[in-house]
């Protein structure tokens, strides 16, 4: 398929723009252009793919996504290498994944080529977006969307998929932190035969309330359990979580449908078999959790994702009281791990996974 380029008739000048990228933060600085694939099932699928200029969508009020929610989208990041080149980290995952969730969303699939041609279109194309920052990058938001004017209740016939991008900073204010978790009580994130696995926004709608929650109690991120016996500790609100022992074992919930199957715990699961560590995907209960870090079993606990890549759990909390991972710090691991991660994505280790692809 061939891109129609729009020309931007007036692109952020340059100072705008430079002033813009200086301190981005996460989430709020976007760039000059969009991406846009159109799907309508009556014309053959997929057509009209273009990029032009960011501006707002037009969408009929009764377009389907406004009423029922049927969207899905991926987040990814482009890195700047030292040659002045940029590479994405394993992102033909992100658009496996990305095929993932439309399929349970009954949304149409996009060939993983599309998916990473517009995304690299994108990245190319709005290159001079990139923050001269440490820690910085693009932050890459592929999604897709039901556009069909229609309220019976039906998977729609027509769909837009978007790419827009992210100058980025850190993700957390102040870098590498540690988080104070908060174990939600009454709230579940995902059930059995559910959406958590997809990567669809009404996920993030249903974790809202209880991470404004997790705020109130003083907390930066909310944990979830299984919602069928409410003991099993499956993930953040967006991101997987590592618990690091001290017999050299490693434990991460399994992928049995209501946790997302992140990309980030992927990579950590290999890498940390390359340290030598047993990783063993199988639940682990939140009395576990408690035991083995008030025992010292528990060494370290990681969050982990694309935005925050990885972060130690300071300190949990529930009505149950507080407990503390390790020393409370940046455990050894979560800091091997971070670098070796970032060094991967920068350019600056050598890549033995085939994981790096430049744009
Ligand atoms: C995106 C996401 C993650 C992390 O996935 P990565 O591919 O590592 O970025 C974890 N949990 C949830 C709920 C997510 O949406």
């Amino acid at each position: 398929m061939q891109f129609e380029t729009i020309p931007h008739p007036a692109p952020m000048p340059d100072a705008a723009r430079e002033a813009a990228i200086a301190d981005p933060g996460f989430g709020k600085v976007f760039t000059d252009h969009i991406v846009t694939i159109d799907y309508d099932e009556d014309k053959g699928g997929w057509h009209s793919a273009r990029i032009g200029p960011r501006e707002p969508i037009a969408l009929d009020p009764a377009a389907s996504v406004l009423h029922y929610a049927q969207e899905i989208f991926e987040g990814m990041k482009a890195f700047p290498h030292a040659d002045g080149g940029f590479a994405m980290f394993r992102p033909e995952e992100n658009a496996k994944r990305f095929n993932a969730s439309a399929r349970r969303m009954a949304m149409p699939e996009i060939s993983e080529e599309l998916f990473l041609e517009a995304v690299r279109l994108a990245v190319k194309t709005d290159a001079k977006w990139m923050p001269p920052v440490d820690g910085g990058s693009l932050y890459i938001r592929p999604f897709m969307f039901a556009s069909e004017a229609f309220l019976g209740v039906r998977p729609a016939k027509q769909y837009k998929f978007v790419v827009i991008l992210v100058s980025t900073s850190n993700y957390f204010k102040g870098g590498v932190n540690p988080v104070k978790i908060w174990v939600s009580q009454d709230y579940v994130r995902a059930a059995p035969g559910g959406t958590g696995a997809a990567k669809t926004g009404g996920n993030y709608a249903a974790s809202l309330v209880p991470q404004a929650e997790a705020i109130a109690k003083g907390c930066d991120q909310v944990v979830f359990l299984d919602a069928a016996e409410h003991k099993w500790v499956e993930e953040l609100g967006g991101m997987n979580l590592f618990f690091i022992r001290r017999d050299g074992s490693v434990i991460t919930p399994p992928l049995t449908g209501t946790i997302l199957p992140g990309i980030t715990r992927d990579s950590l699961i290999a890498m940390l078999r390359e340290e030598g560590l047993e990783v063993r995907e199988e639940p682990y209960s939140i009395d576990q959790w408690r035991a083995e870090a008030e025992s010292g079993e528990l060494l370290e606990t990681l969050a982990c994702g694309t935005a925050a890549v990885v972060t130690p759990v300071g300190t949990v909390t529930s009505p149950q009281g507080e407990f503390t991972i390790g020393t409370g710090g940046i455990g050894q691991m979560a800091n091997k791990m971070r670098e070796r991660l970032i060094g991967l994505q920068n350019g600056r280790v050598a890549d033995q996974h085939g994981w790096v692809m430049r744009v």
